[in-house]
């Protein structure tokens, strides 16, 4: 059995800037504060890291009574954003052909390990009639610390398989070096997609095992993961 776990934003799909709208609203609402994230990089960090980072910068320390605040809010903004006619929501190419190719295996868990809540990571990918391909995975709910992730997904994953499973039998799908980096820290293997900012080159030398552009090509990826 294999575990397959794929980041959401920049491995399977684009927003169009729909889920950092949505936070930048939800922060003016519950901290006052007009463009909350201007200058804060949110590629591959969880999202109550980029709330913390955005709080600090204002001068403001994380509160679990504002974050919860916070969090409903964006839950909210964010199925208006994905739903409204901003141009940009794309899905990386190849993705649904493989995701259906996958469903018909049976050897294979299909998760998702992402730096989104796990509320906000299921409104972008119900978007684009993604959201039914994952039974489980690890999200920013879990920890604040994207390294810390893997564990979360493989136990998830060993409940549904009916037995455990390890690091080596898992990936981790992603398109940032903190992607990479968080499947080495435990040692899985790391398939790098460098479909948003960051190139071949760059997630080589992060770790990666394999970098592909996009599913394009879902036979040669299906041999490469579950090979
Ligand atoms: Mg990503």
């Amino acid at each position: 059995m294999r575990v397959l776990l794929f980041d959401i934003d920049g491995t399977l799909l684009f927003s169009g800037g729909a889920g950092k709208r949505a936070m930048t609203m939800a922060f003016r609402e519950v901290f006052g504060v007009d463009d909350g994230f201007a200058g804060i990089s949110m590629s591959g960090k969880t999202d109550t890291q980029i709330l913390r980072e955005a709080l600090a910068k204002w001068g403001r320390e994380l509160d679990a009574g504002l974050a919860e605040r916070f969090r409903r809010r964006y839950f909210e903004y964010l199925r208006v954003t994905m739903n409204d006619s901003t141009p940009g929501k794309r899905l990386v190419p190849g993705v649904s052909e493989l995701l259906r190719e996958l469903d018909r295996r049976t050897d294979a868990l299909v998760g998702l390990l992402t730096g989104n809540w796990r509320e906000s990571a299921y409104i972008k990918l119900a978007y684009f009639g993604l959201d039914g391909y994952f039974r489980f995975g690890a999200f920013a709910d879990d920890s604040e610390d994207r390294n810390a992730l893997v564990p979360f997904a493989i136990q998830r994953a060993s409940e549904l398989a009916g037995h455990p499973l390890s690091p080596e039998d898992t990936w981790v799908i992603g398109d940032t070096p903190r992607d990479v980096e968080c499947g080495l820290a435990h040692g899985t293997r790391v398939l790098g997609v460098a479909a948003s900012e960051y190139g071949e080159e760059t997630l080589l030398a992060a770790g990666a095992t394999h970098v592909v552009k996009d599913f394009r090509d879902p036979r040669r990826i299906l041999s490469l993961l579950l090979s």
